[in-house]
């Protein structure tokens, strides 16, 4: 080959940015995307891929997800690479509760040192913050490892999750200064503890007494409180898993006094309705709860007009013999574990129901799985791009595939899904990695111990002065 040659070549496809779809090649040198990629004949071209018929897409970015629990973060990468993603950022925790010394960094340091070792995907971190969290020492600390983002639980009192309003408002504080983001889980725990403790009294405490104890009204009220924190605080804020209508409006409201808010939701909340908790009971119990029709509707709405940014996986990988006990059967629903593992069949289910069902159009799903958490969380334009000079995460997608989604394709330890069964039209076919293919046609090509990790820039953050913004 010739001093102008480049590793690979993807050509014939659809390719699909924010701005919109072209007809285009895309080649790839050392790991990343380089101009003119028609300029290089055949003989200049390490491989060429044959992407007639597909959309060309920048991998997703995943920025919602647990891997802590039977699934951790090389299983969890692994299944999400099988479903297009190529950037994970999980959240850390201290683990004080578990018996665990050591503070928020200390955790960060070891799952670092596991996922350098087992991840298959490049990742961030995200920290969440607990009450217990000296605050003043950590985040200034985190912000200097490239942990910019910060997640606190308004809910959780009991289990010992739940951040104290004073010292969210003296976090926010701190994060702002450094150039950080705070991300809330918004839910009025000391309300869902309330209920709960009323219907366990009363003898209710079946799958069907679960969403009546965690209203709509608690989520709508935590994120105008945490808003108003932000705003007075200067803070920018990133609310998590939104999942009733009425935060639309939330959205709006807080948007009008021009501060740097952002929402995410997640696939459960734009397919799933609590009649998924009446079938199945624990495997559906997440928090906030599946909620109705109209709800996903909102939520559909809100992606496409703007108001929300982001959808992101909010994966928590547990066994089924784990995630039901005490939930299935005779037991209450109130012991069961939260959260399920949406990875895998993430952009399955937003490309049928948004793009396949005329929701959303194919570039806003590459703005709200690609660009936009790649932007929010200081990443862009490394990832979530394919422009030249990015790094050359491609996913190939087949929009006329049409399967049947099942636990039995899934890879991750969770053996469940709770889109068993769900007929969708298009599929990842490829998965690449700073130029290394990772998944071609169902079968893993890469290895783990390869990824790197990605230290989040506040300078290149969206709502950092002169920042990339998000559409
Ligand atoms: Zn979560």
């Amino acid at each position: 080959m010739s001093d102008k040659s480049v590793d690979c070549s993807i050509r014939g496809g659809l390719v699909v940015r924010g701005s919109g779809i072209t007809r285009e090649d895309i080649a790839v040198k050392d790991g990343r995307i380089v101009a003119d990629a028609d300029g290089y004949g055949d003989s200049d071209v390490g491989r060429v891929i044959d992407a007639s018929g597909l959309y060309v897409m920048p991998g997703i970015v995943d920025a919602h997800n647990h891997p802590e629990n039977a699934d951790r973060i090389e299983t969890f990468s692994l299944s999400a690479a099988f479903g297009g993603v190529t950037t994970v950022v999980p959240f850390v925790r201290n683990r004080r509760r578990y018996g665990v010394e050591g503070t928020v960094t200390d955790m960060i340091e070891e799952f670092m040192d596991e996922a350098a070792r087992t991840s298959y995907l490049d990742y961030g971190i995200h920290a969440i913050l607990l009450g217990d969290d000296d605050v003043e020492d950590q985040v200034p600390r985190m912000m200097s490892m490239g942990v910019i983002s910060f997640k606190m639980y308004m809910t959780y009192p009991r289990r010992g999750m739940m951040m104290p309003d004073e010292r969210m408002l003296k976090a926010m504080e701190l994060a702002a200064q450094d150039g950080g983001i705070a991300m809330v889980h918004a839910e009025n725990g000391y309300c869902i503890d309330y209920l709960v403790e009323k219907s366990i009294e009363a003898g209710h405490t079946g799958r069907e007494h679960y969403a009546p104890t965690q209203p709509r009204i608690l989520e709508i009220e935590a994120a105008n409180r945490a808003a108003t924190y932000a705003q007075v605080t200067g803070c920018p804020l990133y609310i998590v898993h939104l999942s009733a209508r009425e935060m639309l409006g939330v959205l709006e409201r807080f948007r009008g006094a021009d501060m740097n808010l952002f929402g995410e939701t997640c696939p459960q909340y734009l397919d799933l309705t609590n009649q998924a908790m009446l079938d199945h009971g624990a495997l559906a119990k997440i928090g906030p709860p599946l909620r109705e029709r109209e709800d996903n509707e909102a939520m559909w709405r809100g992606l496409s007009s703007g108001l929300i940014d982001t959808i992101a996986s909010d994966f928590c990988g547990y066994e089924k013999s784990q995630k039901a006990l005490g939930g299935e059967g005779e037991g209450s629903i109130f012991d069961a574990a939260f959260g399920g593992n949406w990875v895998e069949q993430m952009l399955c289910v937003a490309f049928q129901e948004g793009v396949n069902a005329g929701r959303i159009t194919l570039p806003r799903l590459v703005q709200v799985m690609c660009e936009n958490p790649a932007k929010i969380f200081g990443l862009y334009p490394k990832k979530g791009s394919l422009d030249p000079g990015a790094d050359a995460d491609i996913v190939l997608f087949d929009p006329s595939l049409e399967h049947v989604l099942s636990a039995e394709e899934q890879h991750c330890i969770a053996d469940y899904t709770m889109f068993e069964g769900k007929r969708v039209v298009g599929k990842p076919v490829l998965t690449m990695q700073r130029g290394e293919i990772l998944v071609e046609n169902g079968i893993m090509r890469g290895r783990m111990g390869q990824a790197e990790y990605l230290p989040g820039n506040p300078s290149l953050a969206a709502y950092a002065p002169g920042g990339h913004g998000v559409s």
